[in-house]
């Protein structure tokens, strides 16, 4: 349920409105707008971390909030997410990531600049990394990718360098001033991860992953959470909803391409789900052209793609030698590459009125 104020309405007003809800074992989340400002409802969160109505409302209570003093409208919200929802939040959110090597020391997701975030898919040495680091900062990168945890489809393929790997990301982070992406795939490990990453990566097999979910959700940090290769666009809204509802509003998605009957390309990237979520949800949307391809040299289209329908940002894996990578070699570009796609990034963007943060 969200209840719509009237417009220039006064804080007390709010107020009111709140303690209402409160006093009924109801949770009011405000969004203030420059137009209107509007409280979403959720049920109270009960023992097990569950919320005793999903949203849904008792009749009564919508009715008295109506007669609350400068409430405008109560609507009932059909969709299964809420808080993700842009009904609900109608302001686009904006994740800040401090990030040392820009000026203003923060990077915002979300706003009208495009951020890049480019590195090797898996963190494989230190060399690996800070040839790859220095390079992609160079062309204008300003956070930086490296798995140190890695799902693998296959038991045999490279798993990453665990904490080892961590370790070399926040070295990168201290020599080029990026801020650092990588992804946790358990629960138990959150808390460690958190303490060298920027963003936490949960990655596609993860996306229904809810013990995870949960996890981070009790997290300050920004999660990236992606698409799950087989989940529609509401899945994984609800799958963004368990860490917003945990109280993390931090939540930027990223569309990394779906399974289809389709082989030529690892995956079918799904560039329509980007503007859709920018209709249904006020989340960050950002996109993987690497995964959603599976091949270097589709990588730099989907990519300029990807910004002229809306997205907020990119992920994209580059090597310094992709032929020698451990994994998603074929995927990555080559340092060459992503410094022609950058100046080719920036043409899309400030055709549709945005730039690149580069600095
Ligand atoms: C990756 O970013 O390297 C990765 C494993 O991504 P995904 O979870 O989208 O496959
Ligand atoms: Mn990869």
């Amino acid at each position: 349920m969200i209840v719509v104020m009237q417009q220039h309405c006064s804080d007390e007003a709010i107020e009111h409105v709140m303690s209402y809800l409160k006093n009924h074992g109801l949770s009011g989340h405000l969004s203030q707008g420059v137009e209107r400002t509007v409280i979403g409802v959720l049920g109270a969160v009960g023992p097990s971390g569950t919320r005793t109505t999903a949203g849904g409302i008792n009749p009564i209570i919508a009715e008295s909030l109506e007669g609350l003093p400068c409430v405008e409208q109560v609507i009932i919200v059909s969709k299964p997410y809420k808080l993700a929802s842009r009904e609900f939040h109608p302001v686009n959110t904006i994740v800040e990531i401090p990030t040392p090597c820009v000026s203003e020391g923060v990077v915002r997701i979300g706003d009208s600049a495009v951020v890049v975030m480019a590195g090797p898919c898996t963190v494989e040495s230190e060399k690996q990394l800070m040839t790859t680091a220095e390079a992609v900062r160079k062309e204008g990168a300003v956070i930086l990718r490296g798995g140190a945890f890695k799902p693998s489809t296959s038991p045999y393929g490279f798993r990453g360098m665990g904490e080892e790997g961590l370790k070399l990301l926040a070295k990168a982070r201290d020599a080029f001033g990026m801020a650092i992406i990588t992804e946790v795939m358990t629960p138990t490990d959150v808390a460690m991860v958190c303490e060298y990453a920027d963003i936490l990566q949960i990655g596609t097999r993860n996306m229904q992953n809810y013990m995870l979910l949960d996890e981070v959700g009790r997290t300050e940090k920004p999660v990236l959470l992606k698409r799950g290769m087989a989940a529609t666009i509401e899945e994984w809204l609800l799958a963004a909803e368990y860490v917003l509802s945990q109280g993390n509003p931090h939540v930027i998605l990223c569309e990394r391409g779906i399974r289809t009957f389709e082989k030529m390309t690892r995956n079918t990237m799904d560039i329509s789900a980007i503007p859709v979520i920018k209709r249904v949800s006020h989340l960050p949307i950002i996109s993987d052209p690497s995964q959603g391809t599976g091949h270097r040299d589709l990588v730099s289209a989907m990519s300029l793609a990807s910004v002229a329908a809306g997205a907020d940002g990119l992920l994209i894996e580059v090597h310094p030698n992709p032929d020698e990578a451990l994994k998603d070699g074929a995927q990555s570009l080559t340092p060459e590459q992503f410094k022609r796609l950058m100046p080719q990034l920036q043409s899309v963007s400030t055709a549709i009125g945005r730039t690149i943060v580069t600095e």
